[in-house]
Parts: structure tokens; C-alpha cells; sequence
């Protein structure tokens, strides 16, 4: 028989226990069905017993419990104190096998630079207002992580796999791209969270690219280091998408003449990495912005 998951009885119970009301500026909505933890952790492919894991957002332990039975190890990152000092209780006694398998930080994820393990896959049911920040924030800090797995909202969900062309494409497509392959995994209903949330959220997959940029690029990727977890890449590039995105209506040429110093300078730096000055953003996929950013870095931007 599996090991038991956390259902509405228990969840309900654990809230009166701390005596705590889900909050909405915190994002809580807790999953309440097993079947959907169990589904979230079949999804995040997970190599048993071999990874450790990091979630964002434990709660009251839903997912975690779900994971222990598949990780090495967790390390959970919960803001709300009441609800990170809760969590190794809980474990103790749903899971009491598993008492050192996990480590919870009392933090900011939005925060954190470093964690008492190295991480090797991101699994959460991310809080949503900050989604977006949190899973940036982590590939990007933690380049150990080699894959993940989050729930977000469904529209979130669709514009961070989106390629170029589609109508949610835009700054959080290009941006995941960046760092990860990113795919849509499911779509999971309202019912089984308490409190329901308004709209559907959505599973994304994150498999962390490896390859170099300069063998992906235009062959113009001089300009950069060439390697995907470079920070000054990855702002370089980011700084690219968020000009050119932040007009979206507007031709490269225009959108990035602020970046550039001047529409002349953009056009010259376009072409260089081998793009029409007059095509728009929406357009292109993340290794023509790193071809533009590389030729920026060329052209002293
Ligand atoms: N994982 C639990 C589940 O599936 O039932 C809870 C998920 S709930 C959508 C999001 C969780 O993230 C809440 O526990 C909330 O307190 C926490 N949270 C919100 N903002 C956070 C932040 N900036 N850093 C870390 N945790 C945060």
C-alpha cells in the first residue's frame, strides 16, 4: 500500500492546528487530493532515491510528503513561519521514516543564494503572484538544478512554454527559454485545492540546456562567454528581451534604440547578428537574442 498523502480531513486539521486562514497575498491554495500529488510527482521524472529536491512553498506539506517518497532529500523554502516550523512535525508524523531527508529554510525564495544541500531538480506548486521571479530566480542561482517541475497558473503555464509567433509569447517565454527547454505538462482543476483558486493552473516541465551559446547562435555569439549558467550572459540577454519586449508593437530597430544609444547604432547591431532591423521581437526565438546581445557586447553596449 502507498504511503499515505495528505486529504481535506488532514489538511483541515493541520490549519486548525495552527490555527492559521490561507492567505491570498501569499498565494496559498493547498492542494487537498492525493491522486494530484501523485500526479505532479510522477511528472517531475524524478531518478528515485538519487536527487535532491527543492520545493518552494511546502505549505502544509502536501507535496512534500509526496516527494519524500520518490527524493534522496528535500529542501523545502517556505516564507511564512507558522507554516515552515509546522512542516518537519508534520513529517515526523506522516512520513517518521523520512525525518532526515528533509532540511526546511525559513526564507524568501525570492532570496535565498544558498541552501544546506545542492539542489538537483526544482519541484513546487509555486506561489503564483511570484511565479514567474521565483523560477527565474532559482535556475538561475542554482545551476545544479538539471530539471523541474512547478505548477502555476494555466495562462502562466502557456506563455512560459510559448514559442515565437504565438500570441502569449513574450519577457517569461524568452527568459525560461533561456536557461531551460520548457514544456506544457497538464492542466490541473480548481477542485483540488482549498481554497479553490479562480482559474485552472497549469504544470510546467524545465530541462536545463546544456549546450553553449555559441554553437546554438548565429555564429555571432562572440561576444559572450558562450556558457548558459554565466550570469553576465544571462543579464546581457535579459536586458535584450526586456527592451525589446517592453515596445512590443514597434520594429527592433526602434524598441532597442535606447539600448543601443541610437536607432543607427541598433540597426548596425542587428544586422551584425544576422536580423531585419524591421521585424519585431514577438518574432524571434531566444538564440537571436543572444545573437543581438553578443553583437551588442561587440559593439560596446
Ligand atoms: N506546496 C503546498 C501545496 O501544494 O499544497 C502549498 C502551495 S501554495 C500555492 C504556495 C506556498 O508558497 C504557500 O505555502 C506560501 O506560504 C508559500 N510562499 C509564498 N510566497 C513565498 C516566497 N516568496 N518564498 C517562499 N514561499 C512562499
Amino acid at each position: 500500500t502507498p504511503a499515505p498523502l495528505l486529504g481535506p480531513a488532514e489538511i483541515r486539521e493541520l490549519a486548525e492546528l495552527l490555527g492559521i486562514r490561507p492567505t491570498k497575498t501569499l498565494g496559498q491554495n493547498f492542494v487537498i487530493d492525493p491522486n494530484t500529488i501523485r500526479r505532479i510527482v510522477a511528472a517531475a521524472d524524478l531518478e528515485p532515491a538519487a536527487e535532491t529536491v527543492l520545493e518552494v512553498g511546502p505549505g502544509l506539506g502536501s507535496l512534500t510528503l509526496g516527494l519524500l517518497d520518490v527524493a534522496r532529500h528535500v529542501v523545502a523554502v517556505e516564507i511564512d513561519p507558522p507554516l515552515a516550523r509546522q512542516l518537519p512535525k508534520t513529517v515526523a508524523r506522516f512520513r517518521p521514516e523520512r525525518v532526515e531527508g528533509i532540511d526546511v529554510v525559513e526564507s524568501d525564495a525570492l532570496a535565498v543564494t544558498d541552501l544546506p544541500q545542492t539542489p538537483d531538480a526544482l519541484v513546487a506548486n509555486l506561489p503564483y503572484n511570484v511565479a514567474v521571479p521565483v523560477l527565474l530566480h532559482l535556475m538561475g542561482s542554482f545551476p545544479s538544478i538539471r530539471h523541474g517541475l512547478v505548477m502555476v497558473q494555466d495562462e502562466v503555464a502557456d506563455r512560459l512554454a510559448a514559442g515565437p509567433g504565438s500570441k502569449v509569447y513574450g519577457v517569461p517565454s524568452v527568459k525560461a527559454s533561456w536557461i531551460a527547454e520548457v514544456s506544457k505538462a497538464g492542466v490541473i482543476g480548481t477542485q483540488v485545492f482549498w481554497p479553490a483558486p479562480r482559474i485552472s493552473s497549469g504544470l510546467v516541465r524545465l530541462v536545463r540546456r546544456s549546450e553553449p551559446v555559441a554553437q546554438i547562435g548565429a555564429g555571432t555569439a562572440q561576444g559572450l562567454t558562450g556558457n548558459r549558467a554565466d550570469a553576465a550572459d544571462r543579464e546581457a540577454v535579459f536586458t535584450v528581451v526586456d527592451a525589446a519586449f517592453a515596445q512590443r508593437r514597434k520594429t527592433l530597430r526602434a524598441a532597442l534604440s535606447g539600448w543601443a544609444g541610437s536607432g543607427a547604432a541598433a540597426e548596425e547591431i542587428l544586422i551584425a547578428a544576422g536580423i531585419q532591423p524591421t521585424e519585431r521581437g514577438e518574432k524571434l526565438d531566444v538564440h537571436q537574442f543572444a545573437a543581438i546581445a553578443a553583437a551588442g557586447v561587440n559593439h560596446n553596449v
